[in-house]
């Protein structure tokens, strides 16, 4: 069972400490929330699981981390200028700024009147002054996708590694833009963070590439304990498309709010690489690109039997992190009925994704042997280097497992004082709720086999 309502997974998530507004203490800004103690493990989790998938695990892939501020130039030449706009109407009445493309009626959803203004095409880049002198002569955009990073360093790359292909260039880091209507908790913010790939291949197999990946990273979000039957395709319709793809497969997933775009899957063709390169007429292109006067590289690299100088054709899996935490968290969340009238919230996230690995609860708060005893457990399990572990010296048992279901921690090894004289814990499991005495010697193998088997829930 899945959240019932946003609501319910913001209310749990602030206050458990997954993700507070920014600058609540001041009313907040509009579209840009903060992660707190639990939502940067999570995210951190959600993110190192992507680049061991992505990376460690694959002999074709390197990885990068690139500038935020980007020069305008390589967002001219990538027309993201041009076109990485929104349709943007207003109400006359009440001045409520609107998406045209979100309306489901030509009515104000804030007054309900008519009267607005037509569609116009507002640009969804931030930009920022470069230097000290604000006279808008010297300007940077904030980057709108991770991509445009990566094929600027295509060549530094190529020639560092000396790959052939096909190989991947990965990435995970912030994006921003300045959405319309910034809404639905994480799910549609002005500052995100994306994971992005770009995968180069010869053309006539971007095709089966583009296939191949839709479904490694379908397979990927299943991993993470998305189920499948809230995950489907969007074949997007041409007259959609981005103005640099011929083809695109969103992975959409049910979000309470409904179902929505999780990840895109693009074929970039060959414009990014020549849209970045100079002399293109040289190049024999396949897509249509702007010619280019200001940049000194040739994106290019040699085909590994014949020798022959290429520009790749591109396929992006491009995933928002944001995006990703709110599905896992969705995913995660049931409220179970234990009888009697009571109820119990769990996080059922796989111990991978977890926020705190394990908690260790001495049975009483004040007592100095217990709380010693459970220090020493922490700090060896912390050594295993799997994650986070803490100690839970509330000195209220029942509370402290309640705690830990809620927040997803897939084991709480209580210390009484049984274990001072026979080195005897208990072990819970979250999801069982199951109780089983274990020799200290035991913990920690049964805890590194239970924290690093992916598929263990
Ligand atoms: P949408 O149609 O929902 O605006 P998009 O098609 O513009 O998304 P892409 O440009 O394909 O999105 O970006 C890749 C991924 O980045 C998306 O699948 C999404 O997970 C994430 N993403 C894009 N915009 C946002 C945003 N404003 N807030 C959070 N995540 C975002």
């Amino acid at each position: 069972m899945t959240a019932k309502t946003m609501e319910e997974l913001v209310a749990l998530c602030k206050r458990r400490g997954f993700i507070y507004q920014t600058n609540e203490i001041y009313g907040g800004l509009q579209g840009l929330f903060d992660y707190g103690p639990l939502g940067v493990e999570l995210k951190n989790n959600l993110k190192q699981s992507w680049w061991s998938s992505m990376v460690y695990e694959r002999d074709d892939v390197e990885g990068l981390d690139a500038s935020i501020l980007t020069n305008p130039a390589v967002l001219r030449q990538s027309g993201h200028e041009d076109t990485f706009t929104d349709p943007l109407v207003d109400c006359r009445s009440c001045n409520a700024r609107w998406r045209a493309d979100h309306l489901e009626k030509q009515e104000c959803p804030a007054c309900g009147s008519t009267d607005l203004t037509e569609p116009r095409a507002f640009n969804l880049m931030f930009k920022t002054a470069v230097g000290p002198v604000d006279d808008g002569s010297s300007f940077a955009y904030l980057r709108p996708e991770t991509a445009q990073q990566i094929f600027t360093n295509f060549k530094n790359i190529v020639d560092s590694t000396s790959r052939t292909l096909p190989f991947g260039i990965a990435q995970i880091g912030k994006a921003f833009r300045n959405e319309v209507t910034p809404r639905n908790f994480i799910f549609r913010v002005r500052e995100f963070e994306q994971m992005e790939l770009e995968f180069f291949v010869e053309e006539g197999s971007d095709e089966e590439w583009h296939e191949i990946w839709v479904e490694k990273r379908l397979a990927w979000w299943r991993d993470q304990g998305v189920s499948e039957e809230n995950l489907k395709l969007l074949y997007v319709p041409e007259e959609d498309l981005s103005h640099y793809s011929k083809a695109t497969v969103d992975i959409m997933y049910k979000f309470p709010h409904g179902l929505e775009e999780l990840e895109g899957i693009a074929n970039r063709t060959d414009f990014d690489l020549g849209s970045h390169s100079k002399n293109q007429k040289d190049l024999n292109l396949t897509a249509t690109v702007k010619e280019n006067k200001s940049s000194n590289s040739k994106l290019a690299i040699q085909k590994r039997d014949t020798g022959e100088w290429i520009v790749p054709f591109v396929i992006e899996p491009s995933a928002g992190v944001d995006r990703g935490v709110l599905a896992v968290i969705n995913e995660a969340y049931k409220v179970e009925t234990l009888g009697e009238g009571k109820e119990r919230t769990v996080l059922s996230f796989p111990a991978h994704l977890a926020p705190i690995k394990a908690a260790v609860v001495p049975l009483k708060r004040n007592n100095e042997d217990l709380v010693k005893a459970a220090h020493e457990l922490k700090d060896q399990l912390q050594s295993l280097r799997l994650g986070r572990v803490v100690v839970e010296n509330s000195g209220n048992i029942g509370k402290s497992y309640r705690r830990h279901d809620e927040v997803g921690t897939p084991m709480c090894i209580t210390i009484d004082f049984q274990t001072l004289e026979d080195g005897t814990v208990t072990l819970r499991d979250r999801d069982s709720m199951e109780q089983e005495r274990v020799h200290l010697d035991m913990v920690g193998k049964t805890f590194q086999e239970r924290i690093v088997r992916p598929d263990s829930r």
